[in-house]
């Protein structure tokens, strides 16, 4: 693909920090957010699991610029956060900068030319091509991939089905299933998610912990019975064995 002329500002991913920053208008800037996937919103259009809701109010958990008196609960449900998001990407007319479907596979500075060379690639044509920009904002997430259930000691050898709270298996029937809850951070502990699988179908549950989870009272988080140690698997929110 051609490189057409330069840009002042590139962003790369199109999550709920880029979009904050691709609403400001800057006169005369011209400004182009660079997302891999399908549609904007990020972490809260690749995690789906049941009962997944944000775990600091949702007053606090939106934009300065785009308060939203509407927020059905203290701590909204993805649906209504990614809603939101797409919603606030639209009102401030930041969808026209957005490519969707846009893989940044490298930059470097270019010293002589004061500018960055951006890698790209289209995804639909798997076409690579570079863009030019002044400056560069790196908007790509922290845990955009999960640190994959495999990573756990001995999972190959499991003959039972194992997926990640990211990637949730939402057809999965889990009746008379023996679960393992692999993970305690806070999507270990929200309710929809462990209610659905440690619900009166399933045989016997249990979750592997580092250490207890500290939750506010009256956060909207239910306790997990301890039943051993693992060593830390990095961000993994959750894993799930399934047998
Ligand atoms: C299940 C879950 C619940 C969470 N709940 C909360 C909460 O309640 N409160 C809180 O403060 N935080 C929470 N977080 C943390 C959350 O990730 C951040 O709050 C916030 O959504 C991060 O936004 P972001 O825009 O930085 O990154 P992301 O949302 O990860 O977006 C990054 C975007 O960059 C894109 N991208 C990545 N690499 C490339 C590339 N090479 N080329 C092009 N695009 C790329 C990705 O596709 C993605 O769309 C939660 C995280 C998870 C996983």
């Amino acid at each position: 693909m051609d490189s057409p002329g330069n840009l002042d500002i590139i962003i790369v991913g199109a999550g709920i920090c880029a979009l904050a920053r691709a609403r400001q208008k800057l006169p005369k800037a011209t400004v182009a957010v660079f997302e891999k996937e399908e549609s904007v919103g990020g972490t809260w259009t690749k995690n789906t699991y049941p009962g997944l809701s944000c775990d600091i109010p949702s007053q606090l958990y939106s934009y300065s610029f785009a308060p939203n008196p509407e927020w059905s609960t203290i701590y909204a449900t993805q649906p209504e956060i990614l809603a939101y998001i797409k919603r606030v990407a639209s009102q401030f007319e930041c969808s026209s900068h957005i490519h969707l479907k846009q893989v940044c596979t490298g930059a470097e500075w270019l010293d002589d030319e004061f500018l960055w060379r951006v890698h790209f690639v289209d995804k639909p044509s798997d076409r690579s091509y570079i863009r030019h920009s002044r400056f560069l904002i790196t908007a790509a997430g922290f845990c955009d991939e999960p640190n994959g259930a495999e990573d756990i000691q001995g999972v190959q050898e499991f003959g039972g089905h194992v997926f990640h709270s990211a990637r949730w298996d939402h057809p999965f029937d889990f009746r008379d299933k023996d679960v393992v809850v692999v993970g305690n951070g806070c999507s270990a502990n929200q309710p929809g998610c462990l209610r659905r699988i440690w619900g009166d179908d399933v045989t016997t549950a249990a979750a592997q912990l580092q250490k207890p989870i500290f939750s506010p009272p009256g956060q909207n988080f239910i306790s997990v019975e301890i039943v051993g140690n693992v060593k830390p698997i990095g961000i993994t929110p959750l894993g799930l064995l399934v047998d």
